[in-house]
């Protein structure tokens, strides 16, 4: 396993990519990768995450309290609480990528499984309602989603990815960003429908047959694709 050098390294280079796609700006965003047992590295409170060197991150324990370094991310309490909700997550990334946010904004979902490909890789996407950011209201808004998915949207906000690892995280940004590409366009060329739940479930088959981990193996208690699609909007779940 990586130890703390490689990580803060790897964090350095992941928000890099982040900025260098346009999923973070000035001081947007935070990212943090659990080392060991009980550690984990986080980027800083307030600075721009495109421009770090790997000794600005912070070394946290488990419940977000500073062991070497400056102040951790104003966020470091949604962070806790995914590494509480889920053990098996190793890293969480957070980002504001315009695509996925003006859907948000707009008050459409894009939870609706419409690429086979997203819902093989992503599985579902959660739609969290409002919190005020860095208020104790974002870790409480989360808390339900974060046992069942690993890519939330928070509303008016930004995504929240976890991953069993760093990378796995980051390209669970990319994918939903892109997705978010992909039905812009898709409705600007006429209303769009989502997959049948008889091709969902058999994807879901497909994707824990090879070991992913899913939190819904079908459509039953997935609640944002239910209703067909007709006239271009959905409202968000
Ligand atoms: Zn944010």
């Amino acid at each position: 396993m990586q130890g703390e050098l490689g990580t803060r390294e790897e964090i350095v280079r992941t928000c890099a990519r982040m900025y260098e796609r346009g999923y973070i700006v000035a001081g947007d965003g935070n990212v943090s990768v659990r080392v060991g047992r009980d550690r984990v590295v986080v980027t800083p409170a307030g600075a721009h995450k495109g421009m770090l060197r790997p000794a600005d991150l912070v070394l946290t324990d488990l419940r977000g309290v500073p062991l070497r370094g400056g102040s951790p991310s104003s966020e470091m309490r949604m962070h806790v609480e995914v590494y509480a909700r889920r053990p098996e997550v190793r890293a969480v990334v957070h980002a504001h990528p315009p695509h996925v946010l003006a859907f948000s904004v707009a008050g459409q979902s894009l939870g609706q499984c419409i690429l086979p490909e997203v819902v093989f890789a992503l599985g579902r996407v959660a739609q969290a309602g409002y919190a005020t950011p860095t208020t104790s209201e974002v870790p409480r808004i989360i808390a339900e989603h974060v046992a069942r998915s690993n890519a939330l949207i928070l509303d008016r906000h930004g995504t929240l990815t976890l991953g069993e690892d760093l990378a796995a995280a980051f390209n669970r940004l990319e994918t939903l960003e892109h997705t978010a590409k992909i039905t812009w366009l898709a409705r600007a060329l006429g209303p769009i429908a989502p997959l049948p739940a008889e091709e969902v479930k058999r994807l879901h088959a497909l994707a824990e047959g090879i070991g992913l981990q899913r939190a819904y193996p079908d459509c039953a208690g997935c609640d944002v694709c239910s209703g067909t699609e007709t006239g271009g909007t959905t409202p968000s779940g």
